[in-house]
């Protein structure tokens, strides 16, 4: 094989459109080099267009928006947040920043996000006093905040999962750190719950090299968010400060980015989706692979990342494993699915509400190269490993039997 027929394929890589130099020029022309500045407005309006939601804060991370919004939600050392188990860890890590107690949540198959049945029960111990803290058992409270995730695009099963939050009176923060475009009965993923996080980090649908966003229909959470983000300086002409502050804003160089991505953004969502359009007609031919699919016409996915499930007893002994090792010979990255949070070191001992689920995706489950600047030379190139790794092994197992 010569080299530009094996040049890396990464799982998911930045995409420039082509405009973002002009309006990082527009920034250096105009000086505005700080965390303030025109382009940081524009590309909050941009976001609150595009999502249909009110007001938004553009910050240096997801993970910083992720913090802020428990903050706004007074979340403190002897409270409960819940999210899901299955996520990447900065889902969680939030809620340890504050010395509050995550209790986590199992998937249900058909999303992998958040089970609105397992969020009840997690809820009725939080009453009980039956979770797990530091220090034994904890009190018998309601928790502060449940954080679902939009997983990999996919969204989640919000019309059931807001029914059991507002049974009780949770706040609901959506991380939807993945799904930035996704849509759940035509309505944005983020702008569900009190607040939505999304992420502009690298291999993000959208980046800024770096960044994140907090968005919310309440003006008064995105204009607190904004003063934490920048040292809660108070109004006043000398540096006047009453509160813990944080330094989280967005640069103005990164919003000029995040400008002339989010131009390109629904062609991006078009880009992934159609790579799992090719992944899914290959795997249409094959035993014991399957792909996550939307459940049903209300959820859109902006297909991030395609994931699929691989079931070594149905397609004679492949493993996710050995699919990732085929692809990894050929310069191609694929990755295992997040591991949960309650299999974590970090989170050992961590109550959690489930029956197996996330374990099993985390067993069988893999994310296929997706990036939307992956061309149709190098979607085949995928696919053709693909097909030799999950058909050499059934040829392997015939001479067997056959000898
Ligand atoms: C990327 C990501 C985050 C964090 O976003 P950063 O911008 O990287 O801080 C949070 N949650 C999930 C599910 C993510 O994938």
């Amino acid at each position: 094989m010569n080299n530009s027929s094996n040049i890396k394929i990464w799982l998911s890589s930045p995409h420039m459109s082509g405009k973002e130099m002009g309006y990082i020029e527009d920034a250096f022309k105009s000086n505005w080099i700080a965390p303030a500045g025109p382009h940081i407005d524009a590309f909050e309006r941009e976001l609150c267009t595009y999502n249909s939601v009110g007001h938004s804060a553009v910050l240096s991370s997801g993970t910083a928006a992720l913090h802020l919004s428990l903050l706004l939600l007074d979340v403190g050392p002897d409270d409960y947040v819940l999210t899901q188990s299955l996520t990447f860890v900065a889902s969680a890590n939030p809620i340890k920043y504050l010395g509050a107690t995550p209790v986590f949540i199992d998937s249900e198959a058909s999303t992998w996000n958040m089970c609105p049945e397992h969020l009840e029960m997690a809820i009725l111990d939080c009453l009980k006093g039956n979770i797990n803290t530091k220090s034994g058992k904890g009190p018998s409270k309601l928790p502060k905040a449940i954080i679902p995730v939009h997983l990999f695009g996919m969204p989640a099963n919000m019309e059931e999962i807001l029914k059991v939050a507002n049974k009780y009176g949770i706040p609901v923060v959506e991380d939807a750190a993945e799904s930035l475009g996704s849509t759940y009965k035509r309505k944005a993923c983020g702008t569900f719950g009190d607040m939505g996080v999304f992420s502009f980090n690298g291999n993000k649908i959208i980046t800024t090299s770096s960044g994140g966003a907090l968005v919310s229909h309440q003006e008064q959470f995105i204009t607190k968010a904004k003063f934490l983000s920048t040292q809660a300086k108070e109004a006043a002409v000398y540096y006047q400060h009453e509160e813990i502050g944080y330094n989280y804003r967005m640069s103005n160089v990164l919003a000029g980015i995040g400008l002339a991505q989010l131009e390109v953004l629904d062609a991006r969502i078009w880009a992934r989706r159609n790579n799992f359009e090719h992944y899914r007609s290959f795997f249409q031919q094959v035993e014991g692979v399957n792909i996550l699919e939307e459940p049903s016409a209300d959820y859109f996915s902006n297909r991030w990342l395609t994931t699929i499930m691989v079931y070594p007893e149905l397609n004679g002994g492949i493993t996710n494993g050995d699919i990732m090792e085929a692809l990894a010979k050929e310069n191609i990255e694929s990755r295992p699915v997040w591991k949960p949070m309650h299999l974590q070191p970090l989170y050992r001992g961590c109550s959690f509400y489930g029956q197996g689920v996330s374990e099993e995706i985390f067993d069988k489950g893999l994310c296929l190269p997706s990036g939307s600047n992956l061309s149709l030379i190098e979607l085949n190139r995928i696919t053709q490993v693909l097909e030799e790794v999950l058909t050499k092994r059934k040829a392997a197992d015939k001479v067997r039997i056959a000898s």
